[in-house]
């Protein structure tokens, strides 16, 4: 034991505790730099709009020189209207909703909504007319009540109640001893996967955007609890401009127009209908999940 202990593996453990306290700093100022890789141009508009149309028109994006992530990739989404893009991972499809979100600049190309090119407006307008309703939400170290208001700081309590009703997670929320007052998060009550999603989708309801995007939004949850969020996201989403991204089929269905990514190209575009009869990429990937697989492929 005491050789365990000799200088050398102790200097090896201090070295790789630094090394990993290095990276953990790394990712933070990655995460801190991820707004200031745009600005605000000189003269940037305010978006201030109830009713959007996004569009995409042949855009090149890399997160860096070496290597192009997005090709040529056009897509529209009509005011109100649904999509849906599907493929495997790594495709690019979390990397559209941070390009719409504007956390990075397209290198060829142009992102609008209703016709203005994304780079000329203000990046607190632009985000604030988007709702993202992600696959991990992150909750901060302080009460529930809190951690749903974000959506909208100032909001009222009887909003913040309203909000939890129409996620489904206030009579959830009544339950826990100190209701709102209840302390969530890392130090306080941790909540499974479902009551997290629901909290974001309470969040999203609350900032009342009309553009949303849902991100793997129920990637992660049994079938039964995915249902019921399925639901409850299709109500949010009725006559909002919405992407959603999605592994499993069976929450594309119903959009007005799906679009499979591959390697960062658009391979297929249509219907659910229009496609599997196309007998393509997507007739495959829906086949393979008929038959009870799940389509990571
Ligand atoms: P998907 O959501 O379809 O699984 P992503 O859009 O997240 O795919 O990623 C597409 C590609 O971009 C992947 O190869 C991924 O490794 C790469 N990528 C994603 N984020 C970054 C980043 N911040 N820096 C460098 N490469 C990234
Ligand atoms: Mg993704």
């Amino acid at each position: 034991l005491t050789q365990l202990w000799s200088p050398l593996h102790f200097l090896g453990f201090v070295y790789r505790e630094i090394r990993h306290s290095l990276a953990d700093m790394e990712r933070m100022f990655s995460l801190l730099d991820e707004g200031a890789e745009v600005d605000d141009a000189a003269n940037a508009e305010v978006l201030d709009t109830r009713s959007a149309s996004v569009r995409f028109d042949s855009v090149d994006f890399g997160y860096d020189s070496k290597r192009q992530i997005l090709h040529g990739v056009s897509l529209t989404i009509p005011e109100g209207k649904t999509l849906a893009v599907v493929g495997s991972s790594g495709a690019g499809k979390s990397t559209l909703s941070r390009l719409l979100f504007r956390f990075y600049d397209v290198s060829h190309g142009r992102i609008s909504i209703n016709g203005r090119d994304i780079r000329a407006l203000t990046q607190d307008s632009l985000r604030a007319h988007i709702g993202i309703v992600p696959q991990d939400t992150v909750l901060f170290n302080d009460t529930i009540g809190y951690n749903i208001a974000y959506g909208r700081p100032g909001a009222s309590q009887a909003e913040v109640v309203e909000a939890a009703k129409s996620a489904h997670i206030h009579d959830f929320v009544v339950s826990l001893p100190d209701g709102y007052d209840t302390m969530v998060g890392e130090r306080g009550l941790k909540l499974s996967g479902g009551e997290k999603q629901r909290v974001a989708i309470a969040r999203t309801i609350l900032k009342n955007p009309p553009i949303l995007i849902f991100d793997e939004a129920t990637s992660a949850l049994d079938s039964r609890t995915e249902k019921s969020i399925q639901q409850e996201l299709a109500a949010i989403s009725a006559n909002r401009t919405t992407l959603v991204i999605a592994h499993r089929l069976s929450t594309v269905v119903d959009a007005d127009e799906i679009v499979v990514l591959e390697h960062g190209r658009v391979l297929e575009q249509g219907t659910h209908r229009a496609l599997v009869e196309k007998g393509g990429r997507y007739a495959e990937m829906w086949a393979l999940q008929q038959q009870g697989e799940v389509a990571e492929a």
